[in-house]
């Protein structure tokens, strides 16, 4: 198994912490109603605020090294934390970004998008399908463009959250813990490819709990377990996923991808002052949303332990500011 012969450019600051979460299984009714939650750090990576993407540009960045590249493309929503972490991974690779973002923004920009232009990055802003001209015009210039996928989520970024479980099963070994489920995020299942792949081949002890943050089932499981055979196959290792092995709740969207359901309030609002740890409006608010839900249902025992990975997301916030503050004294 040769995760670590995988070519990769050092973006983050691993390891990221694991923690436990003592004030919010306190506010969940204690010891006799709650188990005990740990918190996977990986909103600490660094990279420009950091976030599940500095793992999985480890080994994009590197690719388009290995490619010649002279600028990363990429593309997603406005408030794209990919976006952000992408022009981030460019600066310190030498490379130029262009980022071709879907939607408006209204007023200055706030959140990802300032931060987007801070780092210097080239916007296309609402060319979400404009993709090939823009690799087609970028080589006219004479550039070598790479383009990422949406995500990052192809098999090479896989690889980051590969190399992200033998992290956290290497943790948790050393406390001895062994935590029945992991919960976390999942948008463009890039994530999902890696940490199921990652829990096979490393035997991890929990299994996996995605919330979706977005429709497009069945394809979108399709899609995961394609990943993790491509990137399995990276590795020289069989994985054998099959869709039905995979787990995503699409109980918590709410009305749709990026918009703020109660719930995701709900959970900030705990976390922030319980803990005085930030979720996010799109990703880990609605995945924290999912998990405190399962636990009042009492889907989850008080005598187990879980997993919740925080992939980032906070620079969101700023721009969800009239979403979130909907009742500043509350
Ligand atoms: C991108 C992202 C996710 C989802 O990861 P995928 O690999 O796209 O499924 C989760 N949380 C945050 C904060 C993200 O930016």
């Amino acid at each position: 198994m040769s995760i670590a012969r995988q070519a990769r450019f050092r973006l983050a600051a691993l390891p990221t912490p694991l923690e436990e979460l003592p004030r919010l299984r306190e506010a969940l009714g204690g010891a006799r109603r709650a188990p005990r939650i740990l918190i996977k750090r990986d909103d600490l990576t660094g990279l420009a605020f950091g976030g599940n993407k500095a793992r999985k540009l480890e080994f994009l960045v590197a690719d388009a090294q290995r490619a010649g590249a002279t600028v990363l493309v990429t593309t997603g929503a406005v408030q794209s934390n990919h976006a952000r972490m992408t022009a981030a991974a460019a600066c310190k690779a030498g490379l130029r970004a262009v980022l071709v973002l879907s939607g408006k923004a209204a007023g200055p920009p706030q959140g990802n998008l300032l931060l987007d232009e801070l780092l210097g990055a080239e916007v296309r802003l609402g060319e979400a399908d404009a993709v090939p001209p823009v690799m087609e015009e970028l080589r006219g210039r004479g550039e070598r463009p790479y383009l990422i996928p949406i995500g990052g989520s192809s098999a090479v970024g896989a690889l980051g959250y590969v190399l992200g479980t033998l992290e956290l099963v290497t943790q948790l070994a050393e406390r001895g813990e062994t935590p029945s489920r992991l919960y976390y995020a999942s948008g463009s299942r890039g994530t999902q490819a890696g940490l199921e792949l990652g829990a096979r081949l490393y035997s991890a002890p929990y299994r996996l709990h995605g919330i979706a943050v977005s429709g497009g089932e069945p394809e979108k499981t399709a899609r995961a377990v394609r990943i993790a055979s491509e990137a399995a196959a990276l590795l020289g290792v069989e994985a054998r996923l099959r869709p039905e092995d995979l787990l995503t709740d699409h109980g918590y969207i709410g009305e749709g991808y990026g918009i703020v359901t109660e719930g995701c309030r709900e959970a900030i609002r705990m976390l922030a002052r319980e803990e005085g740890i930030l979720l996010d409006p799109v990703y880990t608010g609605k995945a924290m949303a999912g998990l405190l839900d399962h636990l009042r249902r009492g889907e989850i025992e008080p005598h187990e332990t879980v997993v919740f990975l925080h992939t980032g997301g906070a620079p969101a916030l700023f721009a969800y500011a009239g979403e979130i503050r909907t009742d500043p004294t509350g």
